[in-house]
């Protein structure tokens, strides 16, 4: 069965604004892809106007029949709703809302057998309106900066890939077409305990941030991500293009991509502007009030 029509199963439409300035620019979108016959992956974005963060969320399930696809929706909606819910700092609220959202599918699984051996990974980005950014993540999917042309992963796969390339047994180049690479090591549902990978991200005005599944990243390499993404302004289209190339290279998996562009820098002030500034600033201090002479 192949995917005829071009544009995504799921394409996001999210709320206006909650910031006063600055705000990214953020769009995602999912598709089942050309092999596939059911979505399993899950993406969201959670808005907190009261604390002026916003969330993004990706999740991709696993497990047979419906199972992949109810733990990908769960964590997705758990972690959003916790998190607004929750109280302390960023990356405490952030780790208590994934937690909760692990025991919620693992208790989800137990009680109905069909959903037996349900899990999922997620990755979340944590923007906030002070420039505070965090990510956290369980299993291989990933997180991306896109930075000055370049691209780095800010995240590590929690996968048995991975960890062979790490310790040097496998090369990075066999990888992508290594027959173990659908082994996952962490994800959420699957035990009682669960072990969150948390930073803060240093974040720079015009860094964009694209959080995936496997089924973007197990398609296509790195640089054609980078280069795909430098090669549009929007990102709506930036993610549609990215589903696309996917496709195009096989479609094997679900895929899942949501792309947040941080606001470009001022454009910077003229020395004249300048100047002028400061003389209008000074002169309004030593204008003398009417009254004092
Ligand atoms: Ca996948």
């Amino acid at each position: 069965m192949t995917n005829d029509d071009a544009s995504p199963d799921e394409q996001s439409e999210f709320p206006p604004p909650v910031w006063s300035r600055g705000e990214p620019n953020i769009a995602g979108a999912t598709d089942r892809g050309v092999v596939r016959k059911i979505n399993q992956d899950a993406f969201g974005r959670i808005d907190d106007p009261e604390r002026s963060e916003i969330l993004l969320i990706v999740a991709d399930g696993l497990g047979g029949h419906r199972g992949g696809e109810v733990a990908s929706r769960m964590a997705v909606d758990r972690i959003g709703a916790d998190f607004l819910a929750a109280a302390g700092e960023a990356p405490t609220r952030l780790s208590l809302a994934i937690r909760h959202a692990n025991d919620a599918i693992l208790a989800e699984s137990r009680k109905d057998h069909t959903l037996d051996g349900m899990g999922t990974t997620v990755v979340c980005l944590l923007l906030t309106e002070e420039g505070e950014t965090w990510v956290a993540h369980v299993g291989d999917s990933r997180l991306y900066l896109l930075r000055g042309g370049g691209i780095d992963q800010l995240t590590e796969d929690h996968s048995l890939v991975a960890t062979l390339v790490r310790e040097g047994v496998l090369a990075p180049e066999d990888a992508r077409d290594d027959p173990r690479k659908n082994q996952i090591l962490r994800a959420l549902g699957v035990r009682e305990d669960v072990e969150i990978d948390i930073a803060p991200v240093e974040t720079r005005p015009g860094d964009q941030f694209l959080l995936c599944s496997d089924g973007l990243h197990g398609m296509i390499d790195d640089d054609a991500i980078a280069a795909l993404v430098r090669s549009v302004a929007r990102p709506e289209t930036a993610v549609e293009k990215l589903i696309e190339a996917a496709n195009e290279a096989g479609g094997t998996d679900n895929v899942t991509c949501l792309l947040a562009a941080m606001p470009e820098p001022p454009p910077a002030e003229g020395l004249r502007e300048k100047a002028m500034r400061l003389f209008e600033s000074t002169r309004s201090v030593f204008t003398p009030r009417a009254d004092d002479d």
